[in-house]
């Protein structure tokens, strides 16, 4: 039934459906790393709650997950406090969708708008953090103000500098994911072993860097892009694609494929080429991320409770639409 058409009654009931059904996948998916059904299967019933909440505002729940980020923290990790949150991010499904995005955002300021386009890697985010240029902590995203301590695990992920050519004292945030050849090598010893599988790359890499031995995460062939430097102004870093440049030239990993983008025919034509470019990938992508390349401009748009303004995720459509639609007449 579409919501504009329910009763304030039968949009309760829904919304409490949507919000019980919803927090038992992401209980599966951030907290057990063993999610139960497909991403665009969350995606699609996350997207009918947003519907039910922006038509019916007063049934937003503070247990609604779209006011929370990731889910509860493994209890036998050590917390991490983050002062700069780390934040979910919105999403797109089309081209149209994007565009309308990009149109709101630039009625909003005054000057031309370049953005910084990158594939959105399929794994969980990490935050590393240095005191003169020594690697002190690793820590996950939790549930955005608190992480989860994996420093010693992160130790272990070869591409992770342990020091920095300089003694700067530095936060930096990326990806850390497993690749696709070390994923197929590890449910296959897991098959063979009698245990059981990861449902994907993305949870295989969350299950083994939020380890308590870190034996295991060594064993796992975790890999990391990272993107994003905390305080950019400290470095003399003023925009996006220059903090690409200075994680690089630190010796982080960083992905190769991004570009500035000054128009949505570029942005398009990145989105055809990596598409087209998607399974010959050494990891998975789960879509790609647009984001305004101006840091002062990223300031000033700010944030929601749950995500930046100044970036999206355009998500690359499901294999399967035909899932989705009897995943959501079974669940709503
Ligand atoms: P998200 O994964 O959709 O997007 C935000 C994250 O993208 C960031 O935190 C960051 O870690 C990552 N990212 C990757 N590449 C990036 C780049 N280049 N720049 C910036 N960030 C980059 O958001 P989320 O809140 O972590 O999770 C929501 C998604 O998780 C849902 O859309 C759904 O697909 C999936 N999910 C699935 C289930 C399930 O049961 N299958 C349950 C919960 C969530």
């Amino acid at each position: 039934k579409p919501v504009a058409q329910c009763s304030q009654a039968e949009a309760a009931a829904a919304v409490a459906a949507l919000v019980n059904q919803l927090n038992t996948w992401r209980q599966e998916y951030y907290t057990n790393d063993a999610p139960s059904v497909e991403d665009h299967v969350y995606d699609a019933n996350y997207r009918r709650l947003q519907e039910f909440e922006a038509a019916f505002p007063a049934l937003v729940a503070s247990d609604s997950p779209t006011q929370q980020v990731g889910g509860a923290l493994a209890e036998d990790l050590p917390k991490v406090p983050h002062p700069i949150p780390m934040l979910s991010m919105g999403d797109v499904f089309s081209l149209a969708e994007l565009q309308d995005w990009a149109s709101r955002l630039e009625a909003g300021v005054e000057q031309a708008v370049a953005y910084n386009v990158e594939l959105k890697i399929d794994g969980l985010s990490l935050a590393l953090v240095y005191e003169k240029g020594r690697l002190v902590q690793g820590s996950t995203r939790g549930d955005g103000n608190i992480g989860e301590d994996v420093t010693k695990n992160v130790r272990t992920i070869p591409d992770i500098p342990q020091t920095l050519p300089e003694p700067l004292d530095l936060e930096v945030r990326g990806e850390c994911y497993m690749p696709k050849a070390a994923f197929a090598k590890l449910n296959a010893q897991r098959e063979a072993q009698g245990q059981s599988i990861f449902a994907n790359p993305r949870n295989a890499a969350a299950g083994s860097l939020r380890q308590l031995d870190a034996q295991v995460t060594k064993q796992r062939q975790l890999a990391t892009f990272m993107y994003t430097v905390i305080a950019p102004d400290q470095y003399g870093i003023t925009t996006q694609h220059e903090a690409l440049a200075f994680l690089q030239r630190l010796g982080f990993a960083t992905n190769p494929t991004s570009v500035v983008a000054a128009d949505l025919a570029t942005i398009d034509a990145y989105i055809t080429a990596q598409t087209a470019d998607r399974d010959a990938l050494a990891y998975g992508i789960d879509g790609i991320v647009v984001k305004v390349n101006d840091l002062a401009l990223q300031a000033q748009l700010g944030n929601t409770v749950k995500v930046p303004r100044w970036e999206i995720a355009y998500k690359f459509p499901p294999e399967e639409a035909q899932t989705v639609i009897q995943a959501i007449e079974w669940t709503v």
